[in-house]
């Protein structure tokens, strides 16, 4: 079947930014409308972390084998940790008839933009360095040594960020609700319904859910 469902999107920028929060509040908002890729990654969870709802927690070995069988659409290393977004975790949303959601870091998004996936491109910018580590510390998830490697490389997504061509759109996150309102407009002004009205890309055999969708 040719690949043809909705139109992803895709967010990026710095650990501590405010993707998961922006990303939180949408999914909470459209819980028909969004669906989270949920990704794979080696990392340990965090306390609150749910397997298969927040990541798929897995190991290296497993991760690279999976990956050598062309199980997944991108992976990166990010702070020491393997990071992935399966074929599955996409179509899993995109059967359910649902716009997929990637949280995703820039290696990762230079993977996506040669796919076929055509994903609308976020990226969420901090006020500063200063403000991010000040959100990373309160945030209390790192270890000293892992929020400077993030602060670190915060500083290299920063500068990939703000490259013309890289993003459909900034989103400046000094206000919550203003960096959320800017998210919601510029999906509604993006993603038309046509383009949600789609034929399911589930390549799986049996009946799918999203089936009906988009057949005129
Ligand atoms: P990311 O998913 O990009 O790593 P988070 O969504 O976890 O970032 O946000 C990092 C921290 O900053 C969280 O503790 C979150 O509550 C806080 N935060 C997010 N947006 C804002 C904001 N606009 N002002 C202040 N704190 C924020
Ligand atoms: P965290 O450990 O804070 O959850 O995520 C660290 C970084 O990994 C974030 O920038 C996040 O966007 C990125 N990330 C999460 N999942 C994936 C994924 O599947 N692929 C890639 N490339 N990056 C991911």
């Amino acid at each position: 079947m040719v690949q043809k469902g909705p139109r992803p999107l895709v967010l990026c920028g710095p650990s501590g930014s405010g993707k998961s929060t922006l990303l939180k509040r949408l999914l909470k908002e459209f819980p028909d409308k969004f669906g989270f890729s949920v990704s794979h990654t080696t990392r340990n969870p965090r306390p609150g972390e749910k397997d298969g709802v927040h990541y798929h927690f897995t190991t290296k070995e497993e991760m690279s084998a999976a990956i050598g069988r062309g199980e997944f659409i991108e992976n990166a290393t990010f702070s020491g940790n393997m990071y992935g977004t399966s074929k599955q975790a996409v179509n899993d949303v995109q059967c359910s008839g649902r716009i997929c959601v990637l949280d995703i870091e820039i290696e990762g998004v230079k993977q996506v933009k040669k796919t076929d996936l055509n994903p609308l491109l976020v990226f969420v910018m901090p006020p500063s360095i200063e403000e991010l580590e000040r959100r990373l510390r309160a945030r209390n998830t790192e270890e000293e040594e892992a929020l400077k490697k993030r602060l670190d490389t915060a500083r290299k997504e920063i500068l990939f960020g703000q490259e013309p061509g890289n993003f459909h759109i900034i989103i400046l996150n000094d206000n919550l609700d203003k960096a959320y309102s800017e998210l919601r407009d510029f999906i509604s002004q993006n993603m038309e319904e046509k383009e949600r009205e789609t034929t399911c890309p589930c390549p799986s055999p049996g009946p799918c859910p999203n089936e009906t969708r988009g057949s005129e």
